[in-house]
């Protein structure tokens, strides 16, 4: 049997339910079993994208020799595969079609307003909350990395070192951990692992911190001395990861208009050791740029409310997706704060951070604010290793970086770092950040973990 029809034949027995995708596959008789597997799987992954095509094309309706199934797998190969490589008559028909076909398909990607194919598609189904591995994020104004390996590896876990790839993280189970590979003083255990009554945690050495909602202070890359704003800060985990990276030297203005999440935070810097810091309750638009106060303010960290879309450990029956009244109005905010945040005069470096997996929170806004910048900012290409990009909706979105349960193993989470460009661009904070991206584009490894980093300074020691 030829490829074509054996995959679809596959895919009618999973329609009928007949079997799991593999038995279907190796009890097909076709003799590469591989192909037809990736054949079969992939057309499944564009099911939906192929549905539309049809429909939109009305293939079927032209051929109403053609079986459906057979009709996915021919344009699945012809559009988003190998290109009917193989087929006959089959490859003969398809491509009598084929202009018809890419119009469609054109006229869906300018519909949900993306250029790449793989855009069109669903994210995946993710894994749940609790599937996700417990990322640790070291306290480096307490402790240090080495220690907190150290100690727990005095109460029974077994350190696997630095982990190599995403697979390595997947693969973590039982009482085992590793380091992670893109963050440096970052540690992950298995998903189930509970650290809230560990000393460590009470005693401010270790953060709970999801992996995704560290990259926005680590891509910040604030230099010890700096003066950097945390607009809208609340309840403080990335604070106390810029007081980490700053070394506790310097300044960090901290604003939140949420008088019970400030409590919270206040309390967690002490624990966390943080000082030089100012926090103020305050809505962050009406914070003066011009006040000599905030003169030296070259960084800022802008995580605004959003949506919250990307967080997979809601609650049962609470609503996951907003509105579109709801989504235009925190767009509206979100558009507002980044626009104030970028009139500060001495700013170098932003980075604009959401646990929101809309496009309009995200792409949108960072594309509007910085049309309406004009060449004042730009965006940077960060993390170029990172595996989740931006979605491609305006030229150079790839610069953006996304985080994902399936792709990144962390909550749903969108990133953008935008800095000054030209004359006002001063060598004081982008050099060390500039060095860092340089030999991230360089190693085509893109982890600063990857860079060979001092030993760090033995902090207080940890105690049992
Ligand atoms: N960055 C925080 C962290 O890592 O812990 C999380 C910030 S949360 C996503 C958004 C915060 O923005 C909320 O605490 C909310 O109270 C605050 N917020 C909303 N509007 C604000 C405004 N106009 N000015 C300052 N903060 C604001």
């Amino acid at each position: 049997m030829a490829l074509y029809s054996a995959a679809a034949a596959v895919l009618e027995g999973l329609e009928r339910g007949d079997g799991g995708i593999k038995s279907l596959v190796y009890n097909s008789r076709f003799p590469h079993v591989r192909q037809l597997y990736a054949l079969v799987s992939e057309t499944l992954r564009y099911s939906p994208v192929l549905e539309k095509l049809l429909s939109g094309s009305a293939l079927l309706q032209a051929e109403k020799k053609l079986p459906p199934q057979l009709a996915k797998v021919l344009v699945y190969d012809l559009l988003f595969g190998k290109g009917l490589k193989c087929g006959g008559r089959w490859k003969a028909l398809a491509r009598r079609h084929r202009a018809r076909l890419e119009a469609e398909l054109a006229r869906l990607k300018v519909q949900q307003k993306v250029s790449r194919n793989e855009d069109l598609l669903a994210p995946a189904a993710s894994p749940t909350a609790s599937q996700l591995p417990r990322y640790v994020r070291v306290n480096t104004l307490k402790t240090c990395v080495e220690d907190v390996i150290d100690f727990f590896k005095r109460q029974g876990y077994s350190y696997q070192g630095k982990a190599d790839s995403m697979e390595d993280l997947r693969a973590i189970s039982k009482k085992k951990f590793t380091s992670d590979l893109h963050l440096p003083d970052l540690l992950v255990f298995p998903s189930q692992t509970d650290f809230h009554d560990n000393v460590l945690y009470t005693s401010g050495h270790i953060i709970l911190q999801d992996k995704a909602s560290c990259l926005p202070a680590f891509l910040l890359d604030p230099a010890a001395g700096s003066h950097v704003i945390d607009a809208c800060a609340a309840p403080g985990n990335k604070t106390s990861h810029l007081a980490a990276l700053l070394k506790n030297k310097g300044q960090i203005f901290a604003f939140d208009v949420d008088t019970k999440r400030l409590a919270t935070m206040n309390t967690m810097l002490m624990r966390a050791g943080v000082t030089g810091f100012q926090l103020a309750q305050q809505d962050f638009l009406t914070v003066d740029p011009r006040d000599p106060k905030y003169a030296r303010v070259t960084h800022i960290l802008l995580d605004p409310s959003c949506s919250g879309s990307g967080m997979v450990t809601r609650q049962p029956g609470e609503e996951a997706a907003p509105s579109p009244e709801r989504l235009q109005a925190l767009a509206g905010f979100q558009r507002k704060v980044l626009s104030h945040a970028l009139s500060f005069p001495a700013l170098q470096r932003l980075v604009y951070s959401t646990c929101s997996l809309h496009r309009e929170e995200n792409e949108d806004v960072v594309h509007a604010v910085l049309q309406e910048q004009g060449s004042a900012f730009r965006l940077v290409n960060a993390f170029p290793s990172w595996p989740c990009r931006g979605l491609s909706t305006f030229p150079g979105a790839e610069g953006c970086l996304r985080a994902s349960p399936t792709d990144t193993l962390t909550q749903g989470f969108f990133v953008a770092v935008l800095e000054r460009c030209g004359e006002g661009a001063a060598a004081l904070s982008s050099l060390p950040v500039a060095a860092k991206e340089n030999l991230q584009h360089r190693e085509g490894t893109g982890t600063t973990a990857a860079a060979p980093r001092k030993r760090k300074r033995k902090k207080q020691r940890v105690k049992e």
